[in-house]
C-alpha cells in the first residue's frame, strides 16, 4: 500500500510543530469527519473525511455552507493522519501551515444509502462523492465534486444537499465560531498557546 502520509510528513518538522506525526490506521468502525478552522496566511476551513485509514482533506476558503445554492470551492490538500482530528492549537509561524487551528465541527459520517464506506476511496478517484455528516454544527448530505485536476492540484466544489438539514438562513461559519471541543475561539486558542510558551 502506498504511503499516503508521505506528503504530510515531508511538509512538516515534528521537532518544531505539535501536530501529530500519525500513521495510517485502517479502522472503518464509525468513520469520522472533522472541519478545522485554520487561521494561517489566509483563513480557511480544512474539511477532512476518514477514508482509507487517513483523513482525506480539502481546504475550503469560505468554509462550508448550509445553503444548497452555495457552491464552496474546496482545494484538495495532502492526506492527514487520523490523529489530526484531535489537533487544536498553534502551529509555529515559520512552519508549514503556520497559524492557529480550531476544531470547528466534528462527528461521524456515512456514505449514501446502498454504498459501503470502503467504496468511498474509489468515488474520490472518480471525482464525486456524497456523504452524510452527523456533526454538532453540520448535518445531512454534502456533495463533493471535482471540477479541475492538474497533476496533484485538484479543485472541488462542496455543496449542501437539499435535504431536511438544509437551511439557507443559517450561516454557521460566521455565527457559530467556537471550537466544538474546547469551546474556545481562534483568538482564545492563540492567546492560550502564547501563555503556554
Ligand atoms: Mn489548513
Amino acid at each position: 500500500m502506498a504511503d499516503s502520509l508521505k506528503d504530510y510528513r515531508q511538509k512538516r518538522n515534528f521537532k518544531q510543530t505539535n501536530e501529530p506525526e500519525g500513521k495510517i490506521d485502517e479502522l472503518y468502525d464509525n468513520p469520522i469527519f472533522v472541519i478545522e478552522k485554520h487561521d494561517a496566511s489566509s483563513l480557511h476551513y480544512d474539511f477532512r473525511l476518514q477514508i482509507g485509514g487517513v483523513l482525506k482533506s480539502w481546504a475550503v476558503p469560505k468554509g462550508p455552507s448550509t445553503d444548497p445554492s452555495e457552491k464552496r470551492l474546496a482545494i484538495r490538500t495532502e492526506d492527514h493522519p487520523l490523529a489530526y482530528a484531535n489537533f487544536e492549537g498553534q502551529i509555529p509561524e515559520e512552519e508549514y501551515g503556520g497559524g492557529t487551528v480550531m476544531i470547528w465541527d466534528r462527528g461521524r459520517f456515512h456514505p449514501k444509502e446502498g454504498e459501503k464506506h470502503d467504496e468511498l476511496g474509489g468515488r474520490l478517484e472518480e471525482g464525486h462523492l456524497m456523504v452524510f455528516l452527523e456533526g454538532q454544527k453540520l448535518s445531512g448530505g454534502y456533495d463533493l465534486t471535482r471540477i479541475e485536476k492538474e497533476g496533484d492540484d485538484e479543485k472541488w466544489l462542496l455543496v449542501k444537499t437539499d435535504d431536511e438539514q438544509a437551511d439557507a438562513r443559517r450561516n454557521p461559519v460566521s455565527t457559530e465560531n467556537k471550537s466544538v471541543v474546547s469551546g474556545q475561539s481562534i483568538e482564545q486558542i492563540r492567546e492560550k498557546a502564547k501563555e503556554d510558551e
